[in-house]
């Protein structure tokens, strides 16, 4: 399949190597150095890489975090340490967590201007971003699970600061609290997440009725996903999500793509999604018309191997490389996701 070459499309991955010294060793953790390994291991297997023009950031001031993050939080964060704390139970630091938040510094850095010339801008970074609220916890939240920085909603903030309308979508399993906290009073930003249902799985928050405040009111969008929900119910939430986003007509659209709802992925999350998916929701966004920046958030197994894959796939034109076949939702798990969809239009329509 011919995709064209880098150049001519503006097709860019962000990656490197300093976002694999945030390491948890001596301690064995999900959110690991490996899991960069996988998603470089599943581009290369499906032949991604030579479509892509490779980036390496340079190091930037991690201080430009307090764009979306208070000074104490960042203070905090940028402590010099010894050894591997955890500062809270998920979420650990490491002595080289600071070469990771300055590369991620630079990371976003780069986007501002790159836009420009750039229409698809893909990141592969460690340590993910989208759970870190202003002060670290996002609204009542237990833990930060596994983030520091929050590098997707920095790159939105510095795009809006320059002038461009941004929409932000989140596809983790996980709701993504810290970027919908950061901008829970903001009308400029929507913000749609769709995620496994709130009452089941962490950070326990992104009901449907937690839809913003003052401004902001009604742009913070959380389509909830039943356990066991399959394909079908994914490719309904994802066309409800890009409605909503074709209505908003962001000049940049950031994208917190997580790949923990594929099947078998991993052992938190209970979604069944598969490759077929990840690559029609890819190739929607491309046909957006918007600029489109990846921010890669959560996946620790196949999912990187095999969902990451065929997004990006997807999000180049291509079909699906992987071929999973699609899994179908059962009648009881619909009839849920439809009832928690009623409350999304409720929501919308001023009702809820
Ligand atoms: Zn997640």
């Amino acid at each position: 399949m011919k995709l064209g070459s880098p150049m001519e499309k503006g097709r860019i991955l962000i990656y490197s190597n300093d976002f694999k010294k945030h390491d948890p060793q001596p301690f064995s953790h999900p959110e690991n150095p490996g899991r960069l390994d996988k998603m470089m291991k599943g581009l290369r297997e499906y032949s991604i890489l030579q479509h892509l023009k490779l980036l390496k950031p340079s190091h930037g001031d991690p201080r430009m975090f307090q764009e979306v993050h208070s000074k104490e939080y960042v203070d905090y964060i940028l402590a010099a340490r010894k050894k591997v704390e955890w500062i809270d139970m998920d979420t650990y630091i490491s002595p080289g967590t600071s070469d990771a938040l300055k590369a991620l510094s630079g990371t976003a850095h780069m986007i501002p201007e790159g836009i420009m010339r750039w229409d698809q801008i893909i990141i592969l970074p460690r340590p993910p971003g989208h759970h870190a609220g202003v002060n670290g916890r996002a609204l009542g939240a237990p833990t930060q699970g596994f983030c520091i920085f929050n590098l997707s909603a920095l790159i939105a903030q510095l795009l809006s600061k320059k002038g461009y309308k941004v929409g932000m979508l989140d596809f983790d399993a996980h709701h993504g609290n810290g970027t919908q906290e950061i901008f829970y009073g903001r009308g400029d930003i929507l913000h749609v997440d769709i995620h496994q249902d709130s009452s089941t799985i962490y950070p326990g928050t992104g009901f449907p009725c937690q839809s913003g405040v003052g401004e902001g009111k009604r742009t913070k969008i959380n389509i909830n996903l039943p356990p066991g929900s399959g394909d079908d119910i994914f490719i309904n939430a994802s066309e409800r999500a890009l409605d909503l986003i074709r209505a908003h007509d962001p000049d940049v659209l950031v994208v917190d793509a997580g790949f923990d709802g594929y099947i078998n992925d991993n052992d938190m999350v209970s979604l069944m999604i598969t490759s077929s998916s990840f690559n029609i929701l890819g190739r929607k966004l491309m046909g957006l018309g918007a600029k489109v920046v990846v921010i890669v958030e959560g996946g620790y197994g196949d999912g990187l191997l095999k969902g990451l894959p065929s997004f990006i796939f997807g999000l180049l034109g291509g079909e699906d490389p992987v071929n999973d076949s699609p899994n179908v939702s059962s009648e009881i798990v619909w009839k849920e996701y439809l009832a928690r969809l009623k409350e999304v239009e409720e929501v919308l329509s001023g009702k809820l």
